[in-house]
């Protein structure tokens, strides 16, 4: 069984509860705005908290068959927006005939760039003036404004690397005004507890990035540790798991569930299965019963009616102002 399932371990009550109150049980999808598609789980990182347990030796990469099935969905539906994600996108072999294929189609293309990849080898450098060439909205995370509690999250160095490629990016016009060039960063909490107010954080975050290093960047997207993979393994290991639940789950804000991004996102991963989010792609939740399974038979109206599966993990999108990829959402 599911941890997050069982009873026994779990002194939060079930996710339908709250759910069930606030007349969003079963929970249902509004539309399909964004395709957020894992395209593999190499990355040059291994950071604590990854949900996606990602890292340099995992083999699980999109080919380009796979690929091409997205652009077929794309082809058929208006899906506005394309959120790659992985590990390190950057490091599928394809990642670039692939940004190229969806911008053809003229569709937003969203990367969520871990910035240290920009400088991981010299390979990479282009990818700033890749992306502007394309338009690319540039998603990154940065646990904080210092390497301490940087490097404490995600690995000895990285504090200084992701410096250096937030440069080059500002260098090319992101996060700049008038550029269209868009770099948010996106903020997680290094430990048990959930993040301070998303626009406090952002004020912190551009003043001490613009005074310390002449960084600027469009937003700040605040986002909770859900209890899945790494950070549920140190919850478990440090004896805090029931303690966060139950923060999160005290937490509950109707006016946030309403807002989760499973409402308007379509989840694919790696290997073409389709899922309601990149969580429940961990959990291996894939979408329920009666429901397209794969990206190659895609099909919206079936998509749209389904019913979300939801579970204890949950609770870190519904706390406080909510939380997703693009931040709170209350
Ligand atoms: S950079 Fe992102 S994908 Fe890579 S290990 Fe860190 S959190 Fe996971
Ligand atoms: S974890 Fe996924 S399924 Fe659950 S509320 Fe958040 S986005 Fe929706």
């Amino acid at each position: 069984m599911n941890f997050l399932d069982d009873d026994n371990k779990n002194t939060t009550q079930r996710f339908e509860v709250p759910m069930q109150k606030a007349g969003l049980f079963p929970l249902k999808p509004i539309s399909v705005e964004i395709m957020q598609i894992n395209v593999g789980k190499m990355c040059n990182q291994t950071c604590k908290h990854c949900h996606v347990d990602a890292g340099p030796d995992r083999k699980e990469i999109m080919t380009r068959e796979t690929m091409q099935f997205c652009i077929n969905a794309l082809k058929n539906s208006d899906i506005a927006t394309v959120d790659l994600t992985g590990g390190a996108p950057e490091m599928n072999p394809n990642f670039r005939w692939f940004v190229e294929e969806i911008s053809k189609l003229g569709r937003k293309v969203i990367v969520r760039c871990n910035l240290t990849i920009i400088v991981a080898n010299p390979k990479y450098n282009d990818l700033p003036a890749f992306f502007k060439k394309h338009k690319v909205e540039v998603v990154s995370s940065l646990p904080y404004f210092s390497a301490r509690r940087t490097d404490a999250q995600r690995g000895e160095g990285v504090f200084e690397k992701s410096i250096k490629a937030l440069k080059m990016l500002n260098e090319v016009g992101y996060g700049k005004e008038n550029t269209g060039l868009t770099l948010n960063l996106v903020y997680n909490p290094t430990g048990a507890f959930m993040p301070a107010g998303q626009a406090s954080l952002e004020k912190e975050f551009k003043e001490k990035l613009e005074h310390g290093y002449g960084i600027e960047f469009n937003q700040l997207f605040a986002i909770t540790n859900l209890p899945i993979s790494r950070f549920l393994e140190y919850l478990i290991q440090t004896e805090n798991y029931n303690a966060y639940m139950e923060k999160l789950a005290n937490a509950f804000n109707p006016t946030a569930a309403v807002g989760v991004m499973c409402r308007n996102t379509l989840s694919i991963g790696w290997d073409g299965y389709l899922y309601d989010c990149d969580f429940n792609q961990m959990l291996e939740l894939k979408l329920a019963d009666g429901t397209p399974q794969h990206i190659k038979d895609f099909e919206l109206k079936g998509i749209i009616e389904r019913d979300i599966i939801t579970n204890r993990h949950c609770y870190g999108c519904t706390a406080g102002a909510g939380s997703s990829c693009g931040g709170e959402t209350a």
